[in-house]
């Protein structure tokens, strides 16, 4: 039997039922274990950081959503950057997109080209290099912020033909919109503070994959560095994950209003959104001043960075990157009622125009 997504973001990762066993399980915070006196047996939790089981239900349940084996980790970042450790090594090629999420092209020129590792950028709508000689290719589709796509298994099927292995940052879509592993990538990687959690308090990463090496290589690298997250986090981000099919449902139905809304105003141009990240709507008004009086005239919608949850928001990202022009906006429609945000930000954009 397959169930469609809303049973799976409900049961997925929870254990079988036992007779006087909660049926959603609390968290379990411990960073000792009682040891057999004997010594360690091997498959038992022992310490903290290698060993939790809300964090293995929080792990099967995300890996059944996604199609492979998870891993997850104290931020997207932290996930991001793991794989990049463990994947690559002196002497090799990574192309990384040119216009997803800033902090990894950060990294790469703070840490890669120190370690000897050649970082190649290609936009993620194309065209791409030539991936003779690569060890990686790294994809962000829909890409943050500008939500650009990336046809995932044409480029899966010429990196492998090279040699390279697929990963994909697949924040924006999550694994209900988008199932890189069965589109032919070798990994996923995504940051589960945005949709995935939905509720704007926790940070979570996390990678899946079929490749049992790729996998150990993750968690042995995971159990050395220690960025972990928090057990009570893991149990927070279970119980968020049960209303995903819900939330992204509502964040799509928003999100379409929102770009109707958009695309007919006179102070707005350049919408941008993808299918397989409806929530999430990018756009442009005239100044970076305009983008302020857009946030400070809103009533709903919050002026922050991060997206994905139940209350909109909406960051202007030039604050951040200076690839992205001084007006451009990124929305994230949350789950308010559609006609209360569609009349909140037509409102607000009418105050944008001064
Ligand atoms: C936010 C984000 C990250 C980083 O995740 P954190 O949880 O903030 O570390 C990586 N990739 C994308 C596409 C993101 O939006």
């Amino acid at each position: 039997m397959t169930y469609s997504d809303s049973t799976r973001c409900v049961h997925s990762g929870l254990p079988a039922p036992q007779i006087g066993a909660p049926v959603a399980p609390g968290p379990v915070l411990a960073s000792a274990y009682h040891l057999d006196p004997e010594g360690y047996v091997t498959g038992r939790d022992g310490y903290g950081r290698p060993d939790n089981p809300t964090r293995r239900i929080l792990e099967s349940a995300i890996g059944e959503l996604e199609g492979g084996d998870c891993l997850v980790y104290a931020s997207g970042q932290a996930a991001i950057t793991a794989l990049l450790l463990t994947t690559l090594h002196p002497g090799d090629t990574v192309v990384l997109p040119s216009d997803g999420y800033y902090q990894v092209r950060v990294f790469a020129a703070a840490t890669l080209a120190d370690l000897g590792i050649d970082v190649i950028e290609a936009p993620t709508a194309g065209p791409y290099p030539s991936f003779e000689g690569v060890r990686l290719v790294l994809l962000e589709s829909p890409a943050n912020p500008g939500l650009d796509v990336a046809d995932i298994r044409a480029i899966s099927a010429v990196a492998h033909e090279a040699g390279a292995l697929v990963a994909v940052d697949n924040t924006t879509a999550t694994p209900l919109h988008q199932r890189p592993l069965e589109l032919g990538a070798d990994l996923v990687v995504a940051s589960g503070t945005k949709a995935l959690s939905g509720h704007s308090d926790l940070l979570l990463g996390y990678v899946a994959t079929r490749d049992k090496s790729l996998l150990e290589g993750m968690q042995r690298w995971r159990n050395l560095t220690g960025g972990i997250p928090a057990a009570f986090d893991c149990w927070l981000a279970r119980r968020s994950l049960s209303t995903l099919a819900l939330r992204l449902r509502q964040q799509a139905a928003n999100g379409a209003a929102v770009v109707a809304t958009l695309r007919k105003h006179p102070a707005v141009s350049a919408v941008r959104w993808a299918e397989i990240a409806p929530g999430i709507v990018s756009f442009e008004l005239d100044s970076a001043a305009a983008a302020a009086a857009f946030l400070g005239a809103s009533k709903l919608v919050a002026a922050a960075t991060s997206f994905g949850g139940v209350h909109s928001s909406a960051d202007r990202r030039h604050q951040w990157e200076d690839n992205v022009p001084s007006g451009f906006v990124r929305l994230s429609c949350g789950i308010e009622d559609t006609s209360d945000l569609v009349a909140d930000i037509e409102t607000a954009l009418d105050a944008s125009m001064g």
